[in-house]
């Protein structure tokens, strides 16, 4: 199992540009970037598998972006979230990972905020069973959380669990989503250690703004 505490001693850590990062407005290279970001079929989860550290839900899906496809892996969870935005933390962080068919990873990172209860979530947290891996009664439709992307940053980075591979475009959208107070909790009461990776060095890479 995954050991946040001991995050300084995984493997590759400290190679290139690493994830996550405090992403700064006022420090962006551009910041009205229009990538074309198109869903080209609704991104569903079919299954829920307990990974430990937070759990993960798989699926079939489809989107563009600047033409290129991606194709949906999984959408996992972090608590709290893993990016900083302005300086700020959230409670949760959701990475909704995809690849091209050359195996180019691309993670769309959404911040979630305490306000009104999420009924997708609700059905995710009713459908996990420790341990195992659970075919989802119905078929989760996760496609509304990933349109009106209107403020987002993108850089390039790595995945944030080892093996910490470099080479992942990450597109992480500035306006948070919102979680009950409650469903927080329910996460927390099942995970209740931390899984976010600390922020890691700059490394003078650009990070540019816009909407997808
Ligand atoms: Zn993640």
């Amino acid at each position: 199992m995954l050991n946040y505490r001991q995050q300084d001693k995984w493997d590759n850590g400290n190679e290139g540009f690493q994830s996550p990062i405090s992403l700064i407005s006022d420090d962006v290279i551009n910041n009205q970037t229009d990538w074309q970001f198109d869903i080209k079929s609704p991104i569903l989860g079919q299954l829920i598998e307990d990974s430990n550290n937070t759990f993960r839900i798989t699926g079939t899906g489809n989107v563009t972006i600047n033409q290129i496809n991606f194709q949906f892996q999984e959408l996992h969870f972090h608590a709290p979230s893993e990016h900083l935005i302005d300086k700020q933390q959230y409670p949760m962080e959701w990475h909704f990972v995809f690849k091209t068919n050359a195996m180019q990873t691309m993670v769309i990172g959404k911040m979630a905020t305490e306000g009104k209860s999420s009924p997708v979530f609700d059905s995710i947290l009713d459908e996990y069973v420790s341990g195992e891996q659970t075919k989802l009664s119905k078929h989760i439709d996760l496609t509304p959380f990933l349109q009106g992307l209107d403020h987002v940053y993108h850089y390039q980075g790595s995945l944030t669990t080892p093996p910490l591979t470099q080479g992942v475009e990450w597109y992480v959208g500035k306006d948070p989503f919102s979680l009950s107070e409650l469903q927080i909790e329910r996460y927390q009461d099942i995970f209740a250690l931390p899984n976010n990776r600390k922020i890691q060095p700059m490394k003078h890479r650009p990070v540019s703004f816009g909407k997808m």
